[in-house]
């Protein structure tokens, strides 16, 4: 039995010649073949044969694998191979990577760069070629850009002062209502509609 126990049984534990573990014999191959962490292997990036407990170390940032792991460059947080980097940084799967703003207008286009993760906020709030609707009520819309000079020179909403303020009108008005305001043949008015000017022109009768 003595015998049995220390050169036959199957379930005898013996010393892993590699990493000197207790292995029972039954599983000694399976645990030479795919469980010692001295087995030899072979890196699945390079190829270059090594130790397995080596191979984290040999991958990893600091390791000498041709492949090694590396941060994306752009600073997303992924990890990926070094040799990948380049195609990385430029995939969607990176969303640090460069994109071109395409909002745009008859008069030119935003052009600006930035990483992709900021164009939703940037094309939202700041892009000067988003569109946004007149906030005087006049019912365009057109690029921020154009806003200023729309809503104090060109919107039918702004408020203007009589064309004949010059002569003591202290009206101010919407400008689409000066027409009605100065007309010469005061017709009656319309609900909303301004009183006729007091210092319009009239016919001398
Ligand atoms: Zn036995
Ligand atoms: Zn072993
Ligand atoms: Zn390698
Ligand atoms: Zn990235
Ligand atoms: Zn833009
Ligand atoms: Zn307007
Ligand atoms: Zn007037």
């Amino acid at each position: 039995l003595a015998r049995h126990n220390e050169q036959e049984c199957r379930n005898r534990v013996v010393k892993c010649r590699l990493c000197h573990d207790d292995v029972v014999f039954s599983v000694l191959d399976r645990h030479d073949a795919s469980m010692c962490v001295k087995r030899a292997v072979n890196c699945e990036r390079c190829s270059e044969a090594m130790v397995y407990d080596q191979l984290g170390e040999h991958q990893s940032a600091a390791g000498g694998c041709a492949h090694a792991d590396a941060v994306c460059t752009l600073g997303c947080g992924i990890i990926v191979w070094r040799t990948k980097m380049a195609a990385h940084t430029v995939s969607e799967d990176c969303v640090k990577r460069d994109v071109e703003c395409d909002f745009h207008d008859e008069g030119g286009a935003c052009k600006e760069h930035m990483p992709a993760d900021t164009l939703p906020a940037h094309q939202a709030d700041r892009c000067a070629y988003r569109q946004v609707a007149c906030p005087l009520g006049c019912k365009l819309t057109m690029s921020a850009r154009v806003l200023d000079a729309h809503t104090s020179t060109a919107c039918v909403k702004r408020i203007v002062p009589c064309p004949n303020a010059g002569r003591g009108c202290a009206e101010e008005l919407r400008a689409e209502q000066v027409e009605t305001h100065v007309q010469t043949e005061a017709a009656p008015r319309k609900g909303g509609e301004p009183a006729a000017c007091a210092f319009r022109y009239v016919p001398c009768r």
